[in-house]
């Protein structure tokens, strides 16, 4: 039987401190004694931005760890089925893949969805963009329950694109419930018991788990060390673990996948993120409120944007693509200009066109998923407010239009933080 794992490792922005736990519990534990050698990986880049600045070590051990198994992840954990413009959906993935291939010198085949939440049109842009697989949780499999083949999805252009779903075990094992009622074993405090679990529900030949990278070490105290010896405990019991990318031409059938659907919201659509729901507690006001405002002001800065710096750009969009390349340090400034201004510009000109680059950075971030995912207002919700009023002030600044009505709407949010 061939086992394998992935793990998610994400972290919003915006809290330091919690990220440095975060960080010391389980970041850096994954990255020594090849643990993530032994599973398939993603890292967001916006967490992969904050190692960069706050702990080097770890990030080049991560990066070290990549056999090829390390899948790319789109830019800031945007739900790509929610972005109501396909040139979105394009600039998160490009911006993902460009942050891959910096840190990881090479071009992924794999993408994480953010949440996995997927839809047909969001997979046609993953295939465009050279993806060749993806991951998603068991109940986003249409048409079968069965998640021990790789399922060829062909999508309406006839490009097709590959799926693993994960076992449903891996729910209770991340979330290390009991295993037998009045016993104090626990999954991940005992690999050969969660093993021996997975031997009793499942007759398999290929089983995936897929969890939260910060399941190790953070969310559970010393699961990291579950982790870690798995394999080992994995061998002896005449298991093979495997890495997903070393199995993707095996166990292929033809399969489907639900449109807007995503791992962390089981009632078949987006509606965690939308309005709310049981998934998350409750169903919460102001989730449909803040999108709302989100999109309200996303739709006036790509207007202004496009007419705007579209005067002097030759075209807005496709620089915008490569503004993460000045980050990146792939493009100088003086290299950005030469390749998408019309005209040389004057300093204003170039002063007027960062402003609202840095305006449509913003404005991607502020649908970061993790404000809309919990049940009460939270600090990320209040990430996003920040990264709408920034937007708002890079308009302003730049062309000197003030957009902020939407913003000033929900700030009353800012108050609820708990
Ligand atoms: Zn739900």
């Amino acid at each position: 039987m061939k086992l394998a794992h992935h793990l998610h490792l994400y972290q919003p922005r915006g809290n330091d401190i919690y990220t440095a736990r975060i960080n010391e519990e389980c970041y850096k534990p994954l990255s020594k004694n090849k643990v993530l050698e032994n599973v398939s990986f993603d890292i967001g880049p916006t967490l992969v931005d904050w190692l960069y600045v706050n702990d080097k070590n770890t990030l080049s051990k991560i990066i070290r760890s990549d056999k090829g198994q390390a899948m790319a992840q789109s830019y800031n954990h945007r739900l790509l089925p929610l972005a109501r413009y396909d040139m979105d959906v394009d600039t998160q993935i490009i911006w993902g893949l460009k942050h891959f291939e910096k840190y990881f010198s090479r071009k992924p085949k794999g993408m994480w969805l953010p949440e996995t939440a997927t839809s047909k049109r969001v997979l046609e842009k993953l295939t465009s963009h050279g993806i060749e697989y993806t991951i998603g949780a068991d109940n986003q499999n249409a048409k079968s329950s069965d998640t021990s083949k790789v399922f060829e999805i062909e999508l309406p252009s006839k490009k097709k694109i590959n799926y693993f779903f994960y076992n449903k075990l891996s729910g209770p094992i991340a979330h290390n419930s009991e295993m037998w009622q009045g016993s104090d074993l626990t999954y991940l405090a005992n690999a050969d018991y969660a093993l021996e679990k997975i031997v009793q529900e499942t007759k398999d030949d290929f089983i995936l788990l897929a969890y939260d990278g910060e399941t190790f070490g953070h969310h559970h105290k010393f699961a990291d060390m579950w982790i870690e010896h798995f394999p080992k405990s994995a061998k002896k019991k005449g298991f093979d673990t495997v890495l997903i990318s070393s199995v993707n031409g095996e166990f292929k059938e033809k399969g489907y996948v639900w449109d807007d659907s995503a791992w962390s919201c089981k009632c078949g659509g987006l509606v965690r993120w939308t309005e709310g729901c049981s998934c998350a507690g409750a169903e919460m006001d102001y989730k449909k409120q803040l999108l709302s405002a989100a999109e309200h002001q996303e739709d006036l800065v790509h207007e202004i944007f496009e007419n705007k710096a579209g005067k002097l750009l030759v075209d807005p969009w496709s620089a915008r693509n490569d503004y993460i390349d000045l980050s990146l340090k792939n493009l100088s400034w003086q290299e950005f200009i030469s390749k998408h201004f019309k005209n040389k510009p004057s300093r204003t000109a170039q002063g007027k066109v960062l402003d609202l680059l840095k305006a449509e950075y913003h404005t991607q971030l502020s649908f970061t998923s993790c404000g809309w995912f919990f049940e009460n207002i939270h600090p990320q919700t209040k990430n996003n407010i920040l990264d709408m009023q920034k937007a708002a002030f890079f308009i302003k600044r730049g062309v000197g239009k003030d957009i902020s009505s939407g913003v000033k709407g929900v700030e009353w949010m800012l108050e609820h933080v708990s």
